[in-house]
C-alpha cells in the first residue's frame, strides 16, 4: 500500500511515523520547517482534564506512550511535572463546580480551597479567586522534541519526508489518486488529510464530504515573572470558563486571553486588540503589573463544530482518509491519535488499551456530520 500523509504538524508526523515501516509513506509539507504553523506555536501543556470527553480519553490513553519513549527518537524526556489549576471567581461558582462533574470520578482531579490556591499561586489576587480544581497530572511538555522524535522515527522507518512541496492538486489515477505539487507528482493509494487549517481546502480538492471545521485564533505571549516570587513553581491556572491562562515558560509567564476567533487559513499573527485583553484580563486576576511583553505570537487551532477530532475514511471518497480537527488539543492526544488513525488505514485492530479506557471511533469519523 502506498500512502500520501498531507501536512507534517504533530498530526501528520504522529500519523506518518505510525505508518512507516507497514506501508510506503510520502509525508508532503508545504513550508521547510514542519512546525512552522501551530504546532510551533502551542502553549505546550498536557492538560488531562481539559477538552471534551473523547479528547480527555486520548490524552490519558497517550500516557503510557510518553513513559515509554525509545532514545533512539526521543532524547529528551517529553513530560515533565507541572499541574494544572482551573480557578472561579464570584459568580462562576456553578461554572466550576459543572466542570468538576464532568470530570467523572478521577483521582488526580479535586475541588481545593481559595486558601490553597492562593498557596499554590501566590501572585492571584486574594479578592478574586472563590475556588478552584486542580489536577496533578497536568504537565509541560516538550513539543519539539515530541514532534521531532515522531519526525525521526519516520525516517528511519524509510518514510520519505518533502518539505517546501505544497500540495496544489489530487486527481484520481486508477483506483488510487495522483497527488501533485509545483514540481512533483507522487501516487497514492490512500491519501491522508493532515493540513491542520488547511484540512477544508484539502477536503475540497477531492469532493469529500463537506465536514464543518474552523480554523481558530489563539493568541499567546510571554512576559517578565515578578520578581521575589516562586513563579516557576505555579501550576498553569486558567479561568473555569476559559477566558484567559497563565503558566510558567522557562523562567518567563507564558499568558493568553484564550482567544478563539474564527480566522481563514493563513500565517496567523497578533491582533493588539487581544494582546490589550490578555493584559486586561491577567491584571485583573493576579497582582501583576505587565509593563513589557517580550515575546507575542498567535496561531490557529482548528475545530469540528463539536471540538472533537476528524479522524476516519470518507464514505463518500474512496481511499481518502480525514485526520483533522486537532483543535487545542492536538499535542497531548497525538500518540493516542495516531495509534487509532493508523490501525484504521491499515484495517488493523485499534489498541485494546485505548477501547478499554472508553474510546469509540464513531466519535471521531468524519462521517458523524452527514445527518
Ligand atoms: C496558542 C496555542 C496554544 C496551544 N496550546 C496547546 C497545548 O497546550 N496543548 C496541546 O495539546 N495543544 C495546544 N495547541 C493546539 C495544537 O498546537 C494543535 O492542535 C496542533 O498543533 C495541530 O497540529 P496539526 O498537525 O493538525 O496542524 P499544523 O501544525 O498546522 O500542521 C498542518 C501542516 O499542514 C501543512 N499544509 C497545509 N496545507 C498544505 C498543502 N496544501 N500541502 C502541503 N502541506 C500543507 C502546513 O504547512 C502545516 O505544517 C495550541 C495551539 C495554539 C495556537
Amino acid at each position: 500500500m502506498k500512502i500520501v500523509v498531507i501536512g507534517a504538524g504533530i498530526a501528520g508526523a504522529s500519523i506518518a511515523a505510525e505508518l512507516a515501516g507497514s506501508v510506503s509513506v510520502d509525508l508532503v509539507e508545504m513550508e521547510s520547517q514542519p512546525g512552522y504553523h501551530t504546532t510551533g506555536r502551542s502553549a505546550a501543556l498536557y492538560a488531562p482534564s481539559y477538552g471534551p470527553q473523547v479528547v480527555r480519553v486520548l490524552t490519558k490513553a497517550s500516557l503510557p506512550f510518553f513513559s515509554r519513549l525509545n532514545p533512539t527518537f526521543w532524547l529528551n524526556q517529553v513530560l515533565l511535572p507541572r499541574g494544572a489549576m482551573f480557578i472561579a471567581t464570584k459568580g462562576q461558582e456553578a461554572s466550576l463546580q459543572r466542570l468538576y462533574a464532568d470530570m467523572g470520578p478521577n483521582p488526580d482531579v479535586t475541588l481545593i480551597s481559595r486558601e490553597e490556591a492562593l498557596m499554590r499561586c501566590s501572585i492571584l489576587r486574594e479578592d478574586y479567586v472563590s475556588g478552584a480544581m486542580l489536577d496533578v497530572g497536568a504537565m509541560d511538555m516538550d513539543v519539539s522534541a515530541l514532534h521531532q522524535g515522531y519526525l525521526k522515527r519516520f525516517k528511519l522507518a524509510n518514510g520519505s519526508f518533502w518539505p517546501n512541496a505544497r500540495v496544489e492538486q489530487i486527481q484520481r489515477k486508477g483506483n488510487g489518486w495522483l497527488v501533485s505539487t509545483a514540481s512533483q507528482e507522487f501516487f497514492a493509494d490512500v491519501v491522508v488529510n493532515a493540513a491542520g487549517a488547511w484540512a477544508s481546502h484539502i477536503g475540497k480538492l477531492v469532493g469529500a464530504s463537506p465536514i464543518p471545521l474552523t480554523p481558530k485564533r489563539r493568541t499567546a505571549m510571554t512576559i517578565d515573572s515578578p520578581s521575589g516570587t516562586d513563579s516557576q513553581s505555579f501550576p498553569a491556572v486558567i479561568d473555569c470558563e476559559e477566558d484567559f491562562y497563565l503558566r510558567p515558560d522557562a523562567g518567563r509567564l507564558l499568558i493568553s486571553p484564550a482567544d478563539e476567533t474564527p480566522s481563514v487559513a493563513c500565517d496567523a499573527q497578533p491582533e493588539e486588540v487581544d494582546v490589550a485583553l490578555t493584559v486586561e484580563r491577567i491584571q485583573a486576576a493576579f497582582e501583576l503589573k505587565v509593563s513589557k511583553i517580550r515575546s507575542k505570537w498567535a496561531g490557529l487551532r482548528t475545530f469540528a463544530a463539536d471540538k472533537q477530532p476528524v479522524c476516519g475514511f470518507d464514505d463518500r471518497v474512496d481511499g481518502f482518509f480525514w485526520f483533522a480537527g486537532q483543535g487545542g488539543y492536538g499535542i497531548q492526544m497525538a500518540p493516542a491519535l495516531a495509534q487509532v488513525g493508523s490501525a484504521l488505514i491499515r484495517e488493523g485492530a485499534i489498541p485494546s488499551a485505548i477501547l478499554d479506557m472508553g474510546f469509540n471511533p464513531n466519535q471521531v469519523s468524519p462521517n458523524r456530520f452527514a445527518a
